[in-house]
């Protein structure tokens, strides 16, 4: 029999991201309903019968990036406060701002940021906000794949009320996607400091019961770290392991403020971390010992956090901001190489959300998740080593093509799904009542 085609990217070097770190130059993908069929030189699969060619033009086919933490409807906030201490942005600019929101809002800012990392080279994300299922509609409707929570914290949420509701919430969110080819939800209490004891060993025996990840922001500053010492006598991460919460599971993003035991701990219990490098930045949270984590073994990815505290949902601009700040924080040009850096944005970040036999690398019987770069730039040119460039010198605007679950959603940086013009219009009416409350 011969094999058959629906989609084929050709005539690129393909940076695979499997085990060996194989790159193919000259290579292919073909691409069979929503499966890589098979990944190779271009020669051997010129003679493939093929439903649609992508022609990648010299360029780079590679696994569309993984945003390992992110609030996606905060595209709508984006630029309304900058520069400010965390509790004054939060209190006086960002909480006033979304006790305005409803569910609509939320799905007009998740497509919007939806269409941004399409345009940007993300194929998948992991959430947490709220009104989540308008932001799961969204991620089906523009065709990303998507991991998605409904934050849960002690006080009453503007969308589900008390938190026995939130639970409620998300054992529903969990039954609506369980079966979607897309969308995976998980369990997102939001910290150990808006968190009660009660409510987090709850989320995770939900999560656990449920196999979903449980999501959650750990260790991020100095004062959440003086907070939780004061209220139980720990660490944020020693805190989570006495209530039995660490896990396999579990993915904890920032982990900016760690001592050696945290360390031990996530590695022991094989917890997942999200960097965040450009919110940490921002925000004057510090920076995470990320080179000693990934030196231990903890897998960690890759996310811009929300886009108020960033200000981009550009993966490829963190990419570069992950590889350079550890080196200089310590000193150091050999720490964080671009390789390992491209990992995070990849198959650890697939791996930190669960989602490594889904997507993250380009094997075959894997989800089709492909991006190609135009590296026909002068940015871009001469290129000795593609990885490299795609750390240092690469941005999301040179990403051409982008492929999710074996459906094209852009090709030659047109959106082929999702109405641009309508998103940004809706998100400018609903920033210029959230302007003017
Ligand atoms: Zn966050």
């Amino acid at each position: 029999m011969t094999p058959t085609a629906d989609l084929l990217i050709t005539n690129g070097t393909v940076i695979t991201m499997d085990a060996d770190g194989r790159i193919i130059k000259n290579g292919a993908v073909a691409v069979s309903g929503e499966t890589i069929a098979a990944v190779g030189a271009s020669a051997d699969m010129q003679a493939l019968p093929a439903g649609e060619i992508v022609d990648a033009a010299g360029g780079i086919i590679m696994p569309g990036l993984v945003n390992s933490h992110t609030h996606a409807a905060m595209t709508l906030f984006r630029g309304l406060a900058d520069d400010l201490p965390l509790m004054s942005w939060l209190n006086d600019h960002i909480f006033p701002a979304e006790a305005l929101l409803d569910e609509a809002m939320v799905h007009a800012g998740a497509l919007l940021a939806c269409a941004e990392m399409i345009l940007s080279g993300t194929t998948c994300f992991c959430d947490m906000y709220l009104f989540e299922d308008a932001v799961a509609r969204a991620a089906k409707i523009a065709g990303m794949r998507a991991v998605v929570g409904e934050v849960l914290y002690d006080f009453p949420s503007p969308n589900y009320g008390p938190i026995e509701k939130g639970f409620a919430y998300t054992r529903r969110l969990i039954d609506t996607w369980k079966n979607d080819p897309l969308v995976t939800a998980a369990v997102e209490p939001h910290s150990p400091y808006l968190c009660a004891p009660d409510l987090l060993r709850e989320a995770a025996d939900i999560a656990r019961t449920h196999r979903v990840p449980l999501v959650i922001h750990l260790s991020e500053t100095e004062s959440e770290v003086a907070t939780i010492r004061e209220k139980y006598g720990a660490t944020p991460v020693r805190h989570l392991a006495d209530l039995g919460v660490l896990d396999a599971n579990l993915l904890a993003c920032h982990c900016v403020v760690l001592s050696e035991r945290d360390m031990d701990l996530l590695q022991q219990h094989d917890v997942k971390v999200a960097h965040n490098p450009e919110s940490n930045m921002k925000l004057a949270s510090g920076i995470s010992p990320v080179p000693d984590l990934i030196k231990r073994g903890v897998c960690t990815g890759l996310g811009t956090d929300g886009c108020s505290s960033n200000n981009n949902l550009d993966l490829f601009s963190e990419m570069d901001t992950a590889a350079k700040l550890h080196k200089a924080s310590r000193l150091d040009p050999t720490v964080m190489d671009a390789a390992t850096v491209l990992r995070m944005a990849t198959i650890d970040g697939a791996r930190a959300l669960g989602l490594d036999s889904v997507t993250g690398s380009l094997e075959t019987g894997k989800r089709a998740d492909i991006i190609v770069i135009d590296t026909r730039k002068p940015h871009l040119t001469p290129m000795y080593h593609p990885i490299s460039h795609l750390v240092y010198a690469v941005g999301g605007s040179d990403v051409a093509t982008a492929v999710v679950n074996g459906r094209v959603l852009m090709k030659d940086r047109r959106l082929l799904h999702l109405d641009l013009e309508k998103i940004m219009a809706d998100a400018r009416q609903i920033a210029a009542a959230i302007r003017s409350p």
